[in-house]
Parts: C-alpha cells; structure tokens; sequence
C-alpha cells in the first residue's frame, strides 16, 4: 500500500503537521494566509501540529509533515530526524528546506567573520557539531516531495494537498520561469540587457519579479534539466557582472547549482 492511499482506505481525515527549523517563518504563513481556502480545507485535515498557531500540538504519527527551513545545527538535525520516523510523507516547504537558501550562504563566507559580526556571545551556536556545513533536508533525512519558493506560492500548497487528497501523486512543477513570462506576454528583461536568470530557474511564481519589470534572483532554485552554461553565457554577452550572477546563485542554491557543475566559489 502506497503512502498515499492510506488514509483514504481508512476513510479517516489525514494528520497533518508544519513544524519549521532554521527560517524566517514566511513559508508558514503563506500557509496560514489563505484564509478562506485553509478553512475549507481544515474540513478535509486533521491539523495536529502547527506550533506557530497552536498551543497544543501532537507528537506523530503525522500522516503528511510539512517542514520549513534548514538544517542548522545538532536541535534542526534532531527535530527533523524524530519528524522523519513520525511522518508517512514528509514535504520540503520552502527554499530554505529544499536548497539551503540565505541561512546557507555562510558557506561560501568567512564563518568566523559572519559570527562575530552577528553575535556579541556565540556560546550558544554549535553549527560545527552535525550536520558539517548548513543543508537543505533531503541532505539529512528522506524527503518525499519538494516545493521551492522563498516564499513559495499558495497555488503550489493547495494544488499538493488536492491531488493528496484526491489520492493522486502530487507531480513538482518543473518549467522555467521564462514560460510565465511567455503565457503572462511579459516583455523579456534580457533584451534590455538585465540580469534575469529565469531561463535556468524553475518557475511556479507566475513570474512574479519579472511581471514587476525585476530579473528573476532564482529563489526557486535550478531547473532539472536546464542548459546552464549557455544562460551563464548569454548573460555574458549581456554584460552582466560574473561576480553578480555568482551572488545570485549563491544566494538560494548555491549547493545545488555546484552540483550541477557550476563554479561560484
Ligand atoms: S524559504 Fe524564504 S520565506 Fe521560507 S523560511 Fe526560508 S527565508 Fe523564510
Ligand atoms: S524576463 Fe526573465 S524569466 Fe522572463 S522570459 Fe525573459 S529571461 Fe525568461
Ligand atoms: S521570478 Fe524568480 S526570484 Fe521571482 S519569485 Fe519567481 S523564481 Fe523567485
């Protein structure tokens, strides 16, 4: 029996959970900011843990967790370990849980440097204990389906939890930004020579940045399978600043993008 039937053949609402770890709290309130539509759909779920908004939260099992954030440090590591043994489906809520995202810039700066400048007592941090360097999740625990966005977009949420209640494989959106563009008849930043890196980042935003005449950052991490190097090379031809385009990978998937063989160190 998949992971998916389950709670249907038990005719039983599902157990649902959003528990966070390192992040700002923005992917969890665009959960809790769909309002009419959450309510429609706390008729469908059992939302049993969802300490941001409740008092009273139960251990698992959860029958879908939803997770914000990344891992940190030895409590992040714990926390989603025990999530992980309690969940049937555990999703990847957000950049920071499915690439790293801003906490995980440290990496590519001087750790010492970045620490001084934030904390006046660092006893607290212990980051160099486990995991070594900051991760997105599935670095850490099995994940069983992903949703990048910082934040990412409310359509994304309620499409995964109808196909999941409709006992259907939620499938991950995988198109670049570029064909948003294309269906919203916005007007190609590159041919004003702007810095968009759309073409190699999975879209889902309906083209929020570019519809607001901004380049894509690439907050939805990379495309599966995007031809990188002509984008990197198209932007050079642009004009465009290796050392900006280099932030700007850094800056959300930077792990993910070195993977995919590009150099940002
Ligand atoms: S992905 Fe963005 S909005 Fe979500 S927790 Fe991380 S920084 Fe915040
Ligand atoms: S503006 Fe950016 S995302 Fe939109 S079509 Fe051009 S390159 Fe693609
Ligand atoms: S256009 Fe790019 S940076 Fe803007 S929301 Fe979409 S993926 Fe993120």
């Amino acid at each position: 029996m998949s992971s998916l039937s389950i709670f249907k053949k038990e005719k039983k609402k599902p157990r649902v959970a959003i528990h966070s770890i390192t992040g700002c709290a923005g992917c969890q309130l665009v959960i809790y900011f769909i309002r009419d539509k959450l309510l429609e759909l706390l008729g469908e779920i059992n939302l049993v843990a969802a300490p941001m908004i409740k008092g009273k939260n139960e251990k698992g099992s959860y029958d879908i967790c939803f997770v914000e954030g990344m891992v940190a440090c030895q409590k992040d590591f714990d926390e989603l370990k025990k999530w992980r043994e309690q969940s049937k489906f555990l999703v990847a809520w957000g950049t920071c849980a499915t690439h790293g995202n801003v906490p995980g810039i440290k990496i590519y700066m001087d750790k010492e440097g970045v620490e001084n400048r934030v904390y006046k007592d660092k006893s607290h941090l212990d980051g160099d204990k486990r995991p070594v360097v900051p991760s997105p999740i599935k670095e850490c625990v099995k994940v069983d389906y992903e949703i990048s966005g910082c934040p990412p977009e409310e359509i994304e949420f309620l499409r995964m939890m109808q196909r999941f209640l409709m006992n259907v494989k939620p499938v991950v959106y995988n198109e670049p930004v570029c064909v948003e563009c294309t269906q919203r008849e916005i007007k190609c930043l590159l041919e004003d020579e702007k810095e968009c890196l759309g073409p190699m980042i999975r879209g889902g935003c309906n083209a929020l940045c570019p519809a607001v005449n901004h380049a894509c950052t690439g907050c939805h991490g990379p495309l599966e399978d995007a031809n990188i190097p002509q984008v990197l090379k198209l932007l050079e031809e642009n004009g465009i600043p290796k050392e900006l385009v280099k932030q700007r990978l850094q800056k959300y998937a930077g792990p993910e993008f070195e993977k995919l063989g590009v150099k940002i160190r």
